[in-house]
């Protein structure tokens, strides 16, 4: 059967890998993002793909989106709520309210959108499934990320309750948590953290090596790796659960 893909944040990163590791699979794949030039670039790359300018913060721009997608795949058989953003760094009497806020919207808020509409349509088929980005943050605390720590914790409630919402009609709810991914965006991290807390950016960077068992970053397709096999027979009975793809992650920082 021809799979029916949502993933939000999918121009770029790892739900661009998402993307593209589940169109080689014979997937019809729609994406959103809010960067206008990844978009651009996304759907000049993949004219096969939906391919969306769309906020996950903003309900009207989610509602087109998604009822665009609705009405092409008639249903969707996964749901990757995987835009997010990292979001301030500093300790919490320095961090500006706005900031905060806008970091909660975009892991939170824009997850709770996009499973609503996932909920729907899943309960109304019957099957379905939904995964959620977490992160490792979301499993320890993170000093300096408050905001972000506290979306991703929040993240794990959200995965935990649908599933358990969504269960009885045949509808699965799983988080991922990935733990620092080889890519531009923790290079933006590490640079954050290392002015946050007034270390060399390869301290920061050798720190999130040292915590985790593997001694490795993870990549991309580690990622997509997990989600394929979510969506795969092989996972039929996999559901309320947060996999972490971060080579067992000991401490944080
Ligand atoms: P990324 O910055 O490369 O990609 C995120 C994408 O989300 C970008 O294309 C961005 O434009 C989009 N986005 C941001 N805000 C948006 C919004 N309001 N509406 C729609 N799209 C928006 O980051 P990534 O590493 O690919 O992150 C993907 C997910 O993985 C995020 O939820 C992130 O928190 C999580 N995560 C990443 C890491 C890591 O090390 N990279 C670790 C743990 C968790």
């Amino acid at each position: 059967m021809t799979q029916r893909v949502v993933i939000t944040g999918g121009a770029s990163g790892i739900g661009k890998r998402l993307a593209e590791r589940f169109a080689e699979t014979g997937a019809r794949v729609a994406v959103c993002d809010a960067d206008a030039h990844a978009v651009a670039e996304m759907a000049e790359a993949y004219p096969d793909m939906i391919v969306r300018q769309s906020d996950v913060t903003d309900a009207a721009q989610m509602e087109a989106f998604l009822a665009e997608v609705e009405a092409a795949f008639c249903g969707a058989d996964v749901v990757c709520a995987n835009a997010g953003t990292g979001g301030p760094a500093g300790l919490i009497e320095d961090l500006d309210y706005q900031a905060w806020q806008d970091c909660i919207a975009v892991n939170l808020h824009g997850a709770f959108l996009t499973c609503r509409w996932a909920a729907r349509v899943m309960r109304a088929q019957g099957d379905g499934l939904i995964v959620i980005t977490t992160s490792t943050s979301g499993q320890w605390g993170h000093p300096y990320r408050a905001p972000y720590s506290s979306a991703k914790w929040a993240l794990v409630g959200l995965t935990k309750t649908l599933a358990m919402e969504l269960g009885p009609a045949g509808v699965r709810v799983n988080a991922i948590a990935p733990g620092a991914v080889e890519g531009a965006r923790m290079d933006r991290v590490v640079a954050m953290e290392a002015k946050a807390s007034g270390k060399p950016e390869d301290e920061v960077r050798a720190q999130y090596v040292k915590g985790v068992s593997l001694r490795s970053w993870v990549s991309a397709d580690d990622l997509a790796d997990t989600v394929l096999f979510l969506a795969s027979p092989a996972a039929s009975k996999i559901s309320g659960q947060v996999l972490n793809i971060d080579g067992h992650t000991e401490t944080l920082v």
